[in-house]
């Protein structure tokens, strides 16, 4: 089996685009550093990763004849907001359980904002329907989403299960393993070779499916995660398990080393959502320079990673650096009270 034996069902605009950061590298006067922007890479409400892990998993939603997806996230999940889209675009039902993950006061001294702009405020305008629920971060299964899937099937529909970040489905690192070829073949149209990849890892998969899929290409390229959760080791243990995974599933015919595996902690602050001060510098050095926008829970934390070691020179001046940009503008709106 390779990549290409798999069914993926299009639902981004094609491969998404990269770019230099030059003032971002004029400015930290290191590493050359590029970025790839899966923040806009389809017209399904403002895209992201997942919505390329989805085009992995749509073929066996279609296939198993499912009328209403069921998924799990914080309340300002981008991953939910994606299984909105993706249920509107293919004329299904969506049920969310929306956990509150985050527990942080916004511009209004409560948490009225998370609980209604940003993501969850798309995913209700998409006719989603949003189940709050009161419990706290956790990227394991969780016994609300096991409690969804079982209502919509005792009221006569047939549900089909999406775990926290897509990361626990079986299919769920195909899409990621998809993008380190694509990047492959970027690199030859750009004349480039990137020989660090720099990601922000939390439920695993994005960066797992890297993984598996630059392993393939026998380069001399550094993957680095850098954690967002909090729960480093959590967040470890499954990026390795889903790396294992997804690399049987597309034949590298051999097993991972561990080197090939680098989650670093150092940017995550002490909770998930929480955003710390290298995260907000990141965040007003991005906009400022190259008028690029990464949020308070995901990017920010992985661009002040790539900051701090492109400054300290863990990343080497000579290295080529692809930042993904993941997505996830949308849970700005929640922390406008960060930004003055
Ligand atoms: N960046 C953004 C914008 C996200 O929405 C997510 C989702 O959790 C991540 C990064 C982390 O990806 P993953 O959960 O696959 O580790």
């Amino acid at each position: 089996m390779s990549i290409e034996d798999f069914e993926r069902y299009p639902l981004t605009f094609g491969p998404s685009p990269i770019h230099p950061l030059d003032r971002l590298t004029a400015h930290l006067g290191g590493a050359r550093i590029w970025a790839k922007r899966e923040d806009c890479n389809s017209g399904l409400a403002y895209g992201g990763n997942k919505t390329r892990k989805l085009e992995y998993i749509v073929p066996d939603v279609l296939a198993s004849g499912a009328d209403t997806l069921v998924s799990i996230g914080g309340h300002q999940s981008n991953h939910t907001r994606q299984v909105a889209a993706v249920a509107a675009r293919l004329g299904l039902k969506a049920v969310l359980v929306q956990e509150k993950w985050v527990d942080w006061p916004d511009a209004w001294g409560d948490t009225r904002l998370d609980e209604t702009v940003g993501n969850i405020l798309l995913s209700r305008i998409m006719g989603a329907d949003v189940r709050l629920d009161p419990s706290g971060f956790d990227i394991g299964i969780r016994s609300s989403w096991e409690d969804a899937l079982r209502e919509v099937a005792e009221a006569g529909g047939t549900p089909y299960p999406i775990p926290a970040g897509a990361s626990e489905h079986p299919l769920g690192g195909l899409g990621f393993a998809n993008w380190a070829y694509e990047v492959q073949r970027q690199e030859a149209e750009l004349g480039v070779f990137f020989d660090t990849i720099v990601v922000c890892t939390v439920t695993g998969s994005t960066h797992a499916g890297m993984i598996a899929g630059f392993a393939g290409q026998d380069r001399p390229r550094t993957v680095l995660g850098v954690d967002a959760s909090a729960t480093l080791e959590k967040t470890r243990a499954q990026v390795a398990r889903i790396a294992r995974h997804t690399a049987e599933l597309i034949g590298l015919g051999r097993d991972l080393r561990d080197d090939e595996i680098t989650v670093l902690e150092g940017w995550a602050g002490d909770l998930y959502g929480i955003p710390v001060q290298s995260t907000l510098d990141a965040i007003t050095l991005c906009g400022s320079l190259e008028g690029m926008i990464v949020d308070p829970v995901y990017e920010g934390k992985s661009m002040a990673g790539l900051v701090d070691m492109v400054r300290d020179g863990r990343i080497p001046r000579e290295s080529n650096v692809l930042y993904a940009h993941l997505g996830g503008q949308p849970a700005l709106n929640a922390y406008a009270g960060s930004f003055g």
